[in-house]
């Protein structure tokens, strides 16, 4: 079947197998895309560098002579972080699903696959990309050496209006098992219209340095709502690193303090934990506070299985990444089983988010302690019961 859509960007196709080259060309050729080809892992490293940011996904195998799929996703990290690389594999061991999780391979196809599998993960990868391309302009456009003082100063009314119109939604997070109520996880949300994305936000915080205080006026807001709430009602509250350096988190004036033991602190993107030195001595003080900790996102990159290690956590949440399509792909089954076993090992709940399908659910369950998505309530303003799917 030939898409109406024309999609007009560019994919890199890296197979040793020339057979599979051609058919992977052929296929995405018809969808609109504009396909770059490679041999092995070492050609797709250097495709990706001469195509620098025109490049929207790349599909490549795992077993290649020179450099292997794991070897040319270790290295195309060090090139863009978000690139999205689908591998084409069969069943992965173990070790293979540890180094995709690592790495953030964000889909797999089992190898063989049917054309309109391949161009559908590719759109769906594609997609993804814009998203994290868009918060990357955003901050290349608020980075602070190209704004000049006004642009800069027009950043700063922007990024006051957000805060001051900032309130929070929640979405519940429910137990696998029973489907019930666990806890909810509160997510930004503000009506300054040029800032409505939480990551864009986020990205202009950083920017303007001022990530703690957009932290403190997310404490605030959610103490205010836990302080309505029931009173065992939990929450997972999303902690961007920077505001590890935060002094206020660690003293009383921080509103969470007296509801801790109730409260989960998210933390994702590890180049930036891992630049801060003073992260496990700042975790200790917290959790001695009583809070706990998750990883967020793991399985999208930035988390990888390092950050375990570092900081072991109490929770471990899975990408939405690794759960799509869990139902139709036994490859990502098999990763999700490996790594939930494995973070159940080391003691931590696993929290599967992004579920959207009770497919997706069904196969869930087996694996993972929590579930969170649009399956069981979309993000609310109000902490609404979780709906209860058949
Ligand atoms: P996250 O913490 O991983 O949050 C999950 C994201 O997935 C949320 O996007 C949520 O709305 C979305 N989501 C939940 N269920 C589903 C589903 O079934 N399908 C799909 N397609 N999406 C689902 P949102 O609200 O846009 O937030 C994006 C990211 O921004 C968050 O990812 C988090 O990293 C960051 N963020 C949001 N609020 C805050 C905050 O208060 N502080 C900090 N530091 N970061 C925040
Ligand atoms: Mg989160
Ligand atoms: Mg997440």
């Amino acid at each position: 079947m030939t898409s109406p859509l024309r999609h007009f960007g560019k994919v890199l196709v890296i197979d040793d197998d020339s057979s599979v080259r051609a058919l992977c060309k052929q296929v995405l050729s018809r969808e609109g895309w504009d396909v770059v080809l490679a041999e092995n892992g070492q050609e797709g490293v250097d495709r990706v560098r001469e195509a620098g940011s025109d490049l929207d996904c790349v599909v490549s195998d795992v077993n290649m002579p020179v450099l292997d799929g794991y070897g040319f996703l270790r290295a195309v990290r060090d090139l863009d972080g978000d690139l999205p690389v689908l591998l084409m594999t069969g069943e992965p061991g173990l070790d293979g699903a540890v180094e995709a999780i690592d790495h953030g391979a964000i889909s797999y196809l089992a190898k063989p696959f049917h054309a309109e599998r391949l161009a559908a993960a590719v759109a769906h990868a594609a997609r993804s990309h814009g998203v994290a391309r868009m918060r990357r302009r955003a901050m290349a456009f608020s980075e602070a050496h190209d704004l000049g003082a006004e642009d800069r100063s027009e950043l700063e009314r922007r990024f006051r209006r957000a805060i001051d119109a900032r309130w929070l939604v929640f979405q519940p997070i429910v137990h696998a098992a029973t489907g019930a109520l666990h806890a909810y996880e509160a997510l930004l949300r503000t009506s300054e219209a040029s800032l409505q994305r939480p990551d864009v936000l986020i990205g202009v915080a950083e920017r303007l340095g001022r990530v703690p205080e957009l932290g403190r006026a997310v404490r605030h807001a959610a103490a205010a709502v836990a302080s309505a709430a029931p009173p065992a009602t939990r929450f997972f509250i999303n902690l961007h690193p920077l505001e590890l350096t935060d002094e206020e988190l660690f003293t009383s004036a921080n509103p969470l303090v007296p509801i801790a033991s109730r409260v989960v602190l998210e933390l994702t993107e590890r180049a930036r934990l891992e630049t801060l030195t003073d992260t496990p001595r700042r975790i200790a003080m917290l959790r001695a506070m009583g809070f706990r900790f998750a990883i967020d996102d793991l399985g999208a990159g930035y988390a990888g299985l390092g950050s375990l290690a570092a900081i072991e956590p109490e929770v471990v949440k899975l990408d939405m990444a690794l759960v799509r399509d869990i139902a139709t792909n036994t490859t990502k089954r098999r990763i999700v089983a490996a790594t939930a076993n494995l973070c159940r090992e080391l003691g931590s709940q696993v929290v599967a988010e992004g579920i959207e399908t009770n497919e997706e659910r069904d196969v869930l369950v087996g694996h993972v302690d929590l579930l969170q998505g649009y399956l069981f309530g979309k993000p609310q303003r109000e902490l609404a019961a979780p709906l209860t799917p058949p």
